[in-house]
């Protein structure tokens, strides 16, 4: 019966130790909370047609100009291919792409352009300065496949992804520096393991799933733009099965933070019936849905020969 008031003083030694501790190091993590519930709170936006709530801090101004800052230096370290076939077909897809986009564009002045270099790469940046580069024609491989990768950028761009990671980034480093001076009294080492751990914490359980959505939500949006523009959503799926497989080297965007190849299939599954719905009501009767092509892998296809043939000598293809 002894054993309970032996225990007593310690505890209290240590709550007391603790109290005393809380105040001063707290202060700076719960004024940071505060901050970051408001901060949050007031900033929210919402992204066109999945309706998901959103953190952005800068306006749309702000962030034309970061885009157009960007481009600016991008086009002058980049080889622009200034005429030929695949530029007409990049230019001709974007159009469609952005017209089928206009109900959600705030009004950029889209301009597309394609970058000679072995890269496999695309982007749309806000403003509207679209790029391919010529790495990811192969990949892209007809004029669908070339559709399923503007839709995604554009999407990108109109969804404000850009601005979304920033204000997010912004946070973790507002928040870590919040957690340095609330661990400013521990030692060196002590403190430098906290905060590696903390960076690791932010990258993998904040920014990379971050990422990671920002990608599923492009892909969603994208395929509803491809359809709405009449390119065949079917491409969608394949051309990221290519992207994949062409994923192991030189792959800047697409690689580090997309959803797992399975997972993106499943969701493309799951959208395809909506897409396909999408397609009928805006293009309907006047631009039938072709029958699947002959690439799909065994599949029997009841379109005749010369059809095919005719298809994959048509505009479009690379
Ligand atoms: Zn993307």
């Amino acid at each position: 019966m002894r054993y309970p008031y032996r225990q007593y003083p310690a505890r209290r030694t240590w709550g007391r130790r603790r109290r005393s501790g809380f105040s001063l190091r707290w202060i700076p993590i719960l004024l940071f909370a505060g901050y970051f519930t408001f901060y949050y709170f007031s900033h929210q936006e919402t992204v066109p047609i999945t309706g998901r709530s959103q953190l952005v801090d800068i306006d749309r101004q702000q962030e034309v100009q970061l885009g157009l800052q960007s481009w600016a230096e991008i086009a002058r370290q980049s080889d622009l291919i200034r005429s030929g076939h695949n530029l007409d077909v990049i230019r001709d897809v974007g159009r469609r792409i952005a017209r089928a986009a206009a109900s959600e564009d705030p009004g950029f002045d889209w301009e597309f352009n394609l970058i000679d270099s072995p890269q496999i790469n695309a982007f749309a940046l806000p403003g509207g300065k679209v790029a391919f580069y010529t790495g990811i024609l192969p990949i892209a491989r007809n004029a669908d496949g070339v559709a399923a990768i503007m839709g995604h950028e554009i999407a990108h761009a109109i969804a404000r992804h850009g601005a979304e990671r920033m204000a997010y980034q912004k946070l973790v480093h507002f928040g870590s520096m919040a957690a340095s001076v609330a661990l400013g009294d521990m030692d060196f080492g002590t403190r430098r393991a906290i905060m590696g751990a903390m960076g690791a914490g932010s990258q993998y359980g904040v920014l990379l799933p971050f990422s990671r959505k920002h990608e599923t939500e492009a892909d969603y949006i994208g395929l509803i733009y491809m359809a709405r523009a009449c390119f065949d959503p079917r491409e969608a799926p394949k051309l990221w099965q290519r992207m994949q497989e062409a994923g192991s080297g030189n792959v800047a965007e697409f690689s580090s933070t997309h959803p797992s190849p399975e997972t993106r299939i499943h969701n493309f599954e799951q959208w395809m019936p909506e897409a396909l719905k999408v397609y009928a009501e805006h293009c309907g009767d006047h631009s039938p849905l072709p029958r699947p092509s002959a690439d799909n892998a065994g599949e029997p296809t009841t379109s005749p020969p010369a059809e095919q043939e005719q298809e994959k000598a048509g505009p479009g293809y690379f």
